[in-house]
């Protein structure tokens, strides 16, 4: 029987293949550009296309594309076959170097967010050999960035390698600094734990908001939701673990880590978590991951929801970046040490996230901002809007000897291998545990926790990588000039906890008195929704660090301001739109036939015996009336506020309008259209249930 060892990675040119295919030169000249950013020479391009060829060939592909990740947040390809025309009239496949390397997508219509006005429509894509090539149904994928000619990144695997490239940058600086010269690079590693919800295929095709829209726009709470907390890590269900199990085998065939699963939170919730990888290919991975759980879905009869909130009420879905630090030879750059001087390494690395989360508050909570990420963040379950920190009580006592200058625990300060008694010592593996935090130190990675589930990685961890990157820099030419390196260490450890313990927090991060004191006590930000933090995407301080550290240009930065509002204004406008159709097409004239069966009833009583009160009749029938007379107007006043958006001056002003008008609105609906379906008889409501939807899957 084949086993898992034989066909993991079976669908991926990886360094297994690429050792046996190529030459030995070709393979080292490769592996160079692989690991060091080496420049590639034409002629191995040649090579490796050849060698790529012939192996996807082999496993019946016809085609390749440049599969890349461009702003819209999904992947996008397109396919060209391989063959070429030979002269005795059949043909023969063939794929070049250039081919390899470079491709020409129609730029145009790809969002670019004002980067069109300035600069040509036309870009190209260039192939990245850091993330293996792999095969998808009859298509080889080739991993690329997507740039416009004018060098402008249209995606976010650009941002996302100049992200990498700032953070080794700045944290070689650091650790030639403590004496390590054969360190060659320094890596983000990320695992990110991806939530979604199954429901029956049958009952999503009833729903045009879950077919339009991705999550449910009206729906009555159901009578039994997630109070019994049965759920979560209880006993997957046969069709479940059927689902799951075919979804390994898939996504093990593409190389991808799939490691743990398990039932969530919210009834029909689940989570799949692979082992952690450079974030590079984690983002690759999970972009592929989504993909994948939703093809596999299908033919399980099922759908797999990835939106953040597809049902209210009941917990929305979102994604962990488990995140860390760590050098080619293995070394996690975020894992206290055996040793104090190990520690004080580890301890300035931790100062560096400290800093990086409370200088760029805004910018993680942007780098998460998305209309469905609004509706989790804040709500009772994922963490607040507000970000903090959570170490854990022995960090935590560390960092307060640190700054109070008091030796750790009662204990002698311990003396450092370099002479300086002022470093504690303390063990590793003892941070506790914290479901509520945003940003929460998990012994050896963090673990941020603010990601939606449909989100790709890709932008948290490329403003990870640059904040830490910009501390890190701070540091580094503070300690570089330092006639004595310990006193001025100590000196930044000192001065950084003293600054920042504003963001660390330990308590329960869903507790509404913590806001409060978030922002009032400590003035941590609070930006509740997506209009109202992507603008701070262009505060000086941002566009200068993004644009210091190399990672985004100031039109690259202006694009993605403009193109996340829109997203956020379009994705609104079309929940409202497909609210005002159901509510007009579907949900009034339910209500009224219903409506009009009830005055049936009453009258057939009245015609057997006048003298009969109906109670039951004349009461549904008043309310009934009353709330289709608000869920109308309420469609009215929406449709207002729609046709009102092409008042608004830019986007920016429109997506406020969104927020206050639309939105609003849009709750008023649904609020009169869920008490209609709590009145109105089952089998009059014109789409599947909460608890149909939910406890559908068995
Ligand atoms: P939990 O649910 O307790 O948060 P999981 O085991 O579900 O933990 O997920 C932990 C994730 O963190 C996995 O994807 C794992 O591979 C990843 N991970 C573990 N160690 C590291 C590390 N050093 N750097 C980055 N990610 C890591
Ligand atoms: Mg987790």
């Amino acid at each position: 029987m084949e086993t898992v060892k034989d066909y993991f990675g079976s669908l991926v040119f990886d360094d297994r293949v690429m050792k046996a295919m190529l030459s030995a030169k070709v393979y080292s000249s490769l592996k160079k550009t692989i690991d060091e950013g080496k420049e590639l020479d034409i002629g191995v391009a040649n090579a490796v296309a050849e060698a790529m060829k012939e192996w996807a060939v082999s496993k019946g592909a016809t085609h390749y594309t440049h599969w890349f990740q461009p702003l819209t947040g999904i992947t996008a390809e397109k396919h060209d076959s391989f063959i070429s025309p030979s002269p005795d009239g059949g043909v023969i496949m063939e794929f070049s170097g250039k081919e390899l390397i470079k491709g020409e997508p129609d730029a145009s219509s790809f969002p670019s967010g004002g980067l069109r006005a300035t600069f040509e429509a036309r870009g190209y894509t260039a192939w990245d050999p850091t993330s293996y090539a792999f095969i998808k149904g009859k298509t080889l994928c080739i991993p690329t960035a997507f740039c416009s000619y004018g060098g402008q990144a249209l995606d976010k695997k650009t941002p996302l390698l100049r992200s990498m490239e700032a953070l080794n940058k700045q944290a070689l600086r650091i650790l030639r600094l403590f004496g390590n010269d054969s360190v060659k690079r320094v890596n983000s590693s990320v695992g990110p734990e991806q939530e979604y919800f199954l429901i029956t295929k049958e009952m999503y095709e009833q729903r045009p908001d879950l077919r339009l829209t991705g999550r449910t726009l009206f729906g009555a709470k159901p009578p039994k939701g997630q109070e019994m907390d049965d759920h979560y890590f209880g006993v997957i269900k046969p069709r479940v673990a059927a689902y799951m199990e075919e979804l390994n085998n898939e996504l093990w065939k593409f190389g991808i880590l799939a490691k743990t699963e398990h039932n969530e939170v919210a009834p029909a919730q689940h989570e799949l978590a692979p082992i952690y990888t450079t974030t590079n290919i984690a983002t690759d991975h999970n972009q592929l991951t989504m993909e994948i759980m939703q093809k596999v879905a299908s033919k399980h009869g099922l759908v797999c929801l990835l939106h953040e909130k597809p049902f209210a009420g009941v917990n929305g879905s979102g994604k962990h970046n488990n995140w860390s630090i760590s050098t080619d030879s293995g070394q996690n750059l975020l894992s206290p040490g055996a040793t104090p001087y190990e520690n004080a390494q580890f301890l300035l690395f931790l100062c560096a996230v400290i800093k990086a989360v409370d200088d760029y508050q805004d910018l993680l909570r942007i780098s998460v901002a998305t209309a469905g990420n609004d509706h989790r963040l804040g709500a009772n379950e994922a963490p607040p809007a507000v970000v903090s920190m959570f170490l854990g009580e022995e960090l935590n006592a560390v960092l307060e000897a640190i700054e109070t200058d008091t030796p750790y625990k009662g204990a002698e300060k311990i003396q450092m291998k370099l002479g300086v008694d002022v470093l504690p010592k303390f063990n590793r593996d003892t941070t506790d545990r914290n479901r509520t935090s945003p940003f929460a130190f998990t012994g050896n990675k963090f673990e941020f926790r603010m990601l939606g589930s449909s989100n790709s990685i890709a932008c948290a961890n490329i403003m990870l990588n640059s904040t830490v990157a910009e501390s890190l820099k701070i540091f580094a030419d503070e300690l570089e000039a330092a006639e004595d390196f310990e006193h001025t260490l100590y000196g930044i450890l000192h001065k950084t906890i003293k600054e920042h313990k504003r963001i660390i927090f330990n308590g329960n991060g869903y507790d509404e008195n913590w806001v409060k004191e978030a922002t009032e006590k400590r003035g941590l930000l609070n930006y509740r929704t997506t209009a109202d933090c992507i603008p701070h995407l262009l505060d000086k301080k941002n566009v200068d660090m993004l644009t210091s550290q190399g990672v985004l240009t100031e039109e690259e930065i202006r694009s993605r301001y403009e193109i996340t509002l829109e997203n956020y204004c379009k994705t609104v406008i079309i929940e409202a739109n497909t609210m005002v159709s159901m509510a007009k097409t579907q949900i009034i004239p339910a209500i009224e036939t219903y409506t009009t069966d009830v005055v049936k009833a009453a009258t057939a009583k009245k015609a057997i015996d006048p003298s009969i009160a109906c109670n039951y009749e004349n009461s549904m029938v008043k309310k009934l009336s009353e709330l289709t007379d608000r869920i109308f107007s309420k469609t009215e006043e929406l449709e207002d506020a729609l046709i009102d958006l092409d008042n608004a001056e830019d986007i920016g002003a429109e997506s406020v309008m969104i927020r206050d008008n639309v939105l609003e609105l849009m709750g008023e609906l649904r609020l009169a259209c869920d008490e209609a379906e709590t009145l109105t008889a089952k089998n009059y409501w014109p789409f599947p249930s909460y608890a149909d939807l939910l406890f559908g899957v068995r």
